[in-house]
């Protein structure tokens, strides 16, 4: 037997096709053709199992990618099923034609071994790094004969009787310049790890040129005295068993963590994780896990792997995995989507919106259950899933309607966490729908004392994402409005059964406007309920926002900062009484910028020169008392 031939492809520009547009990335030949051949050793298994093939007793199967450096080969082999002559002209010859969509097909009742390929075109990813490449197969079927398939890249082939004997196949690549890299063991393990680490069959990666080098260098190395070392047996690359194809059922919190560290390199534990388990109206299945953060904001940074029938796809598809889930780290199989397939076509699949869709609900179905029954561990996850989940309300309608009940606030007074209705209905008598937040505990502590002192709770809102939030939320809930502690003071502080001064008002005003030379300054004077206080700034929520705003998408340079403080004056408080009626006016003055620094402290840091000024007055104010 010997012929040559011509491809049956219809453009002579095929191969530029293939290298260029299917496959942007060379690396995944190795996924394609390891893929293939697991695909043979499942489809013996199921002939075998099936009855229609006979097995050799003890034979295991595997996948063996050896590299010779010198020959510059690198060569796939398998134990599967093979091709007899006829199939090799159908399969391979034939490009686009997938035999395995054809076994599929044929066999489709009995699919408990997955079959990878979808396409009829991996093979020919070959073509990327080898100039030469050639298919030595031995079918299962009796009486078969070897097969040795060679092509150069060009539009033909060449086809002769092999010198195989034991079933299955070799794929021998002669790499070209490109494939070079390919030679090195330490970088095919690396793409192997990356593409077929939980592929189904065994893989084993050898250079035994390389490998006896560093034999024979240790036994140089070794003294007469120490001990043969023993021949350790080679180890698969991959696990054949991943964790996310087990029943959840079957699956303790321990392996789930060693899954984690494993497969993320992140040593920190995870929180907890949602095992996916779907069989209709389509398969998937998969672990997310919700990781610690850490302090710096890389870290935030998730990685959901996508795998087909454990092999792996790619990082981070967003058209499958809601953008939102992406700061979480898992795996998600999803055997119905093909391995190569574009963008575009995903983003217009209405099928990978409904694995999308579904992928969401579990997550929101595990944070509700975790909410409703382990509020405890959900609290204490809190601070670390906050911004996750608040970014994914913002972002999924769906999303929001499902945890909405689940997301809490933590209080500054008491430290406990209440749910927004929660906090309403506290807030019933003393500040109906109106709720009050920090941004910084510490620095504005003067403000929750005060808000705390009339029995206010004040809730901890101090990430990035609470402003857009609690938006959303003002805009969803209505008549709920946020005000951070510092924004609306009268109305939670003053005491309404006392009557306004117009007099006293006015003096005042003119006494801090000289005091300060500040012309615009707004001033009130009013009585608050706690006379401890003196003297407090108060910023408007709408324009403090606005501003918060502008500085997050870094617009401030164009607007010019809108000074909306007012100090407000406690009526009640013993030294500003004292202080309106006191004659000494040099004193008052000072007294009066006093005041007003001790108000500004209360609210942010002082700048260095006032922090100096503010410093040495009080000094002299105590030189002058003693
Ligand atoms: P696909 O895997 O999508 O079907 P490929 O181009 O990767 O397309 O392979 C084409 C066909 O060639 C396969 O479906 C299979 O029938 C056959 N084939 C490829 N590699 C092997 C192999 N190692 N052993 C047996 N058959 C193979
Ligand atoms: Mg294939």
């Amino acid at each position: 037997m010997q012929e040559t031939g011509s491809l049956s492809i219809h453009s002579e520009n095929l191969f530029p096709i293939i290298k260029k547009w299917l496959y942007s990335d060379q690396d995944i030949f190795i996924r394609e053709l390891v893929s293939n051949a697991a695909d043979a050793i499942a489809k013996m298994k199921k002939l075998s199992s099936l009855g229609e093939a006979q097995l050799p007793e003890g034979e295991e199967f595997a996948v063996h990618v050896t590299i010779d450096a010198e020959g510059k080969t690198i060569t796939i082999s398998d134990n599967g099923i093979g091709m007899t002559d006829e199939e090799v002209r159908k399969y391979i010859n034939q490009i686009a034609f997938s035999g395995a969509a054809e076994f599929l097909e044929k066999y489709k009742d009995a699919s408990e071994d997955p079959i990878i390929g979808h396409f009829g075109l991996g093979f020919y990813s070959a073509f990327m790094v080898a100039n030469l490449v050639e298919i030595h197969t031995l079918s299962y079927q009796e009486g078969a004969q070897s097969v040795l398939w060679s092509c150069d890249g060009s539009s033909s082939y060449e086809m002769k009787e092999g010198t195989r004997t034991r079933r299955g196949t070799d794929i021998i690549l002669h790499v070209n310049e490109d494939g070079e890299k390919y030679l090195n063991t330490w970088d095919l393990r690396s793409i192997l790890n990356k593409y077929c680490s939980f592929m189904p069959v065994p893989i084993y990666l050898a250079n035994p040129a390389e490998e006896k080098k560093a034999e024979e260098e240790a036994e140089k190395n070794r003294k007469d005295t120490d001990p043969v070392p023993e021949k350790k047996d080679p180890e698969p690359i991959n696990d054949v068993h991943p964790l996310w194809a087990k029943n959840p059922k079957d699956c303790t919190d321990e392996e789930y963590k060693e899954f984690y560290h494993k497969v993320f390199m992140d040593y920190r534990e995870p929180l907890f994780w949602i095992h996916l388990n779907m069989d209709y109206p389509f398969h998937l299945q998969g672990i997310l896990y919700f990781p610690k953060l850490g302090n710096e904001f890389e870290s935030a940074e998730g990685q959901v792997k996508l795998y087909c029938n454990q092999v792996f796809v790619a990082d981070n598809v967003k058209e499958v995995i809601p953008e939102f889930l992406l700061l979480l780290k898992g795996a998600i199989d999803c055997p119905d989507i093909p391995l190569n397939v574009s963008r575009s076509f995903l983003q217009n699949d209405g099928y990978v919106r409904k694995i999308s869709d579904y992928i969401t609900r579990k997550v929101a179905d595990k944070l509700k259950s975790l909410f409703t029954s382990q509020r405890e561990d959900y609290e204490k996850y809190w601070d670390d899933i906050h911004p996750f989940i608040k970014y994914g309300c913002l972002r999924n309608d769906k999303f929001l309607e499902r945890v909405n009940g689940c997301i809490i606030y933590k209080s500054a007074v008491s430290q406990k966490y209440v749910t927004l209705d929660e906090y309403l209905e506290e807030a019933k008598k003393t500040h109906e729908n109106k709720v009050f937040y920090t941004t910084d505990p510490r620095q504005q502590a003067q403000y929750i004392e005060a808000l705390s002192g009339q029995k206010i709770d004040v809730v901890v809102l101090d990430t990035t994402i609470d402003a857009p939030f609690i938006s959303q939320v003002e805009s969803k809930k209505e008549g709920v409005k946020f005000f951070r502690v510092d924004a609306n003071l009268s109305e939670a502080l003053k005491d309404e059964s006392l009557a306004e001064d117009v007099e006293q008002t006015e003096k005042a005003e003119k006494l801090f406007k000289d005091a300060l030379h500040n012309d615009q300054l707004k001033v009130r004077l009013e009585s608050l309920k706690d006379p401890k206080v003196s003297a407090m700034l108060e910023v408007s929520e709408e324009s403090r926002r606005m501003q918060d705003m502008m500085r997050m998408y870094g617009g401030m340079g164009m607007m010019p900062s809108v000074n909306d403080e007012t100090l407000v004056l406690n009526a009640a408080s013993p030294v500003v009484q004292k202080l309106l009626a006191s004659e000494n006016e040099e004193l008052s003055k000072t007294i009066a910028v006093q005041l007003y620094d001790l108000a500004r402290i209360s609210s942010r840091p002082l700048e260095a020169g006032e922090l100096t000024a503010f410093i040495q007055r009080s000094q002299d104010l105590m030189q002058d008392l003693l």
